[in-house]
């Protein structure tokens, strides 16, 4: 077992509270909503308390007199807030959502609070000038925390803080409204359909949920919403033009000034604030403009370094993506459809894809049980890794189909153990995704291993037989297990910068869109694949076709993402306050850059841009693109030694996996591919030419 100690929870915490009762596992069974708040609070005073306690009798501080018992005390909320925060996503009510929202704002305050902390900031200060010993790793912990305190504003004037703390609390609430308005927009409109005639093409699943959503609204027909699965098949598969142009208006003048919601949620003033506020706060920090502001935590080292890498992509991708929209022209003008325009792009694309490749995930599935494809995945780990996977029996969890495992390296020492949650099922939030239950942490008192959340939605068994997977629900499955493989298999001690905690925003895709490539390569698909009722493989044929559809309009697809990079990296480094955002007049010049399908007029696509507007990946949109970059690169050493080679396996394991954010990203890839990264792996892999 594993070599958990008993937690040291302060005696006074130990009373009727639930969440604060564990000492393995958490204790998913009895966490109910009314306890949430109290145990937050009670944690959050405790926390308050034992901090200024310890700041009041500081007075040479060491590694074991401030870092370490700090560290406990983030533990410990991590640990009680991580399973509220996971069961509000995955067995949702409305007293638990209420309970997550009510703790929100405190948790918020919290961290601001420590962030602002001057007493707290000078002692670590002190710490990181002493001339005490510190491993590397400790060091990296100091100059992270120094980093994010200047962040945060800590060495600011009285009146500048103020006026960060201010900056601070408007733009969360103007990214809370965007939002809002969007949801609201969204919401707002529906399309009622009385003829099932009208809805040609779609896939009678699609139809079935128009039906389903009608009779919800108590409507008698078919029922057509701005949602993303009521959205998406009517753009790709519904035959009548019409239909499709007056969806696609909807959809992308969702809360704007344009288009058939009349302004009610219009997001313009809310975009133009937003983007004042955050060249105001950069501008207070000492930096230029927000795009560098953004770089401060992340790999890339400068804003001409990440303009150059996506206008570099988008020259060596514009011209194959010419050639992929004229082909579409030309297969819809053989259809009669000269005049191609963006609500006709999806539609005949996908009727291109089926005729060129007729190839369709419904073919695939029987190939892919879960039966298989889980212990198959396992064992392509274990060849990389040396790591072995077993179930624990009889672990309670949040629901019956959650499954328990140990994970062991190669000596068979036990090194984490994570959750396993496959299927959809109602009050579960969709999409699939890796969190943290607790983090690796090893102090003179205890060792505490990493515990993860693997979390998907696939489609349940029915009956007897097994679950099957359409081939991208495999890829995200193995997607999902490169961020798990980075949270459990690491052997950094500090919780800070061990596993994914630490990594820089624009490399944490890298373990991820790494394992994605295992999918593609016959040496490892024979390990996860064969017919749930022959057993037999797949069929070399269809691998060919799978694979050639894999690239179908790759390079399209690249120029869209480098227009959203381009588009958010730009409005945020060219910001100018005489000027304000100009947010359309500099999507116009990145897509007269980068584009090859022009949208009309009255597009009013960044209104609806939440990554940048209201999630984390303002002046970051770019990373997804960057860090494919470290992942093609890192396995085209696979492809060069060998899929399974053991050495190349045991190099990532020991350069990346194993060093979480102990060292820059940068750095760690280095170490591992011998050289800087290069871009040649990730467009051979998009089927584009170098
Ligand atoms: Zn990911």
């Amino acid at each position: 077992m594993a070599e958990y100690a008993a937690r040291n929870w302060n005696e006074a915490t130990m009373n009727e509270n639930p969440l604060l009762q564990f000492e393995e596992l958490p204790p998913f069974a009895h966490i109910t909503a009314e306890h949430v708040e109290p145990a937050i609070d009670h944690l959050l005073a405790e926390n308050r308390r034992r901090l200024a306690e310890l700041l009041d009798g500081l007075q040479e501080p060491t590694w074991e007199t401030l870092i370490a018992p700090i560290e406990e005390w983030e533990d410990e909320l991590e640990r009680a807030w991580s399973p509220v925060s996971h069961m509000n996503s995955v067995v949702n009510s409305d007293e638990l959502r209420a309970a997550y929202n009510a703790c929100l704002p405190k948790l918020t305050a919290y961290g601001t609070e420590i962030g602002q902390n001057e007493q707290l900031y000078q002692a670590y200060r002190k710490l990181a000038e002493s001339d005490q010993a510190f491993n590397a790793e400790q060091r990296k912990v100091l100059d992270n925390a120094l980093r994010d305190f200047h962040l945060s504003g800590i060495d600011l004037a009285a009146d500048k803080k103020a006026r960060y703390k201010e900056i601070s609390q408007q733009l969360s609430q103007l990214t809370s409204r965007f939002s809002e308005n969007l949801l609201d927009c969204t919401n707002a409109w529906e399309k009622r359909i009385q003829s099932a005639d009208a809805l040609a093409g779609l896939p009678q699943s699609a139809v079935e949920l128009a039906r389903q959503t009608a009779e919800q609204r108590d409507y008698d027909g078919w029922l057509l919403t701005l949602d993303y699965p009521s959205y998406f098949p009517v753009m790709n598969y519904a035959d009548d033009r019409a239909l499709r142009r007056e969806l696609y208006e909807a959809y992308n003048t969702r809360a704007s000034d344009q288009g058939p919601h009349e302004r009610r949620f219009d997001n313009s003033e809310i975009m133009e604030q937003i983007l004042a506020l955050r060249h105001e706060l950069a501008q207070l920090l000492d930096f230029g403009n927000y795009a560098e502001r953004s770089l401060a935590t992340k790999m890339a080292s400068s804003t001409d370094e990440v303009i150059h890498f996506l206008e570099d992509l988008a020259r060596r991708s514009h011209p194959q993506a010419e050639r992929e929209l004229a082909e579409l022209r030309e297969y819809a003008a053989s259809l009669g459809h000269d005049d191609l325009q963006p609500w006709d792009v999806p539609y005949f694309s996908e009727k291109l894809r089926q005729q060129r490749y007729s190839i369709s995930q419904e073919e695939v599935k029987p190939y892919f049980p879960e039966t298989r494809v889980v212990p198959g995945m396992f064992e392509v780990m274990s060849r990389l890794f040396g790591v072995s996977f077993s179930e624990v029996e009889g672990v309670q969890a949040w629901h019956p189909d959650v499954k328990f495992y140990e994970v062991r390296d190669a000596q068979g020492q036990e090194v984490a153990q994570f959750y396993f949650d496959l299927y959809a099922r109602p009050n579960k939030r969709g999409g699939a995704w890796m969190d943290t239950c607790q983090s690796r942490m090893v102090t003179r008192e205890r060792c505490q291993l990493p515990i993860a959340y693997m979390t998907c939605n696939f489609t349940p068994p029915v009956g007897d037989k097994p679950a099957l997977l359409t081939h991208d629900e495999v890829e995200t499955l193995f997607h999902e297990f490169g961020h798990g493989l980075h949270h459990m298999l690491t052997r950094v001690d500090y919780p800070e910068i061990s596993g994914i905690a630490g990594v820089a925003w624009d490399a944490v895709e890298l373990p991820s869109q790494f394992m994605e490539n295992f999918c593609w390569q016959r040496e490892a698909l024979d390990l996860f694949s064969g017919h749930y009722e022959s057993g037999e493989r797949i069929p070399q044929a269809m691998f060919e076709r799978m694979l050639a559809a894999r690239n179908f309009q790759s390079a399209m697809l690249m120029v869209r993402q480098l227009e959203f990079s381009l588009f958010d990296f730009r409005i945020h480094r060219e910001y100018d306050p005489s000027e304000g955002g100009r947010i359309y007049p500099i999507l116009d010049q990145v897509r007269a850059e980068v584009a090859v399908i022009e949208p009309p007029a009255w597009n009013r696509f960044a209104h609806g841009f939440s990554h940048i507007f209201a999630g984390g990946y303002a002046a970051g949109y770019y990373s997804y693109k960057w860090a494919e970059v470290l992942s093609a690169d890192a396995f085209s050493l696979f492809e060069e030694r060998g899929v399974f080679d053991p050495e190349t396996g045991q190099s990532f394991l020991r350069n990346i996996l194993e060093r979480g954010g102990s060292k820059d990203a940068a750095e760690l890839f280095r170490a591992f591919r011998g050289r800087d990264p290069e871009i040649d792996a990730l467009l051979r892999h998009s089927g584009i030419a170098a």
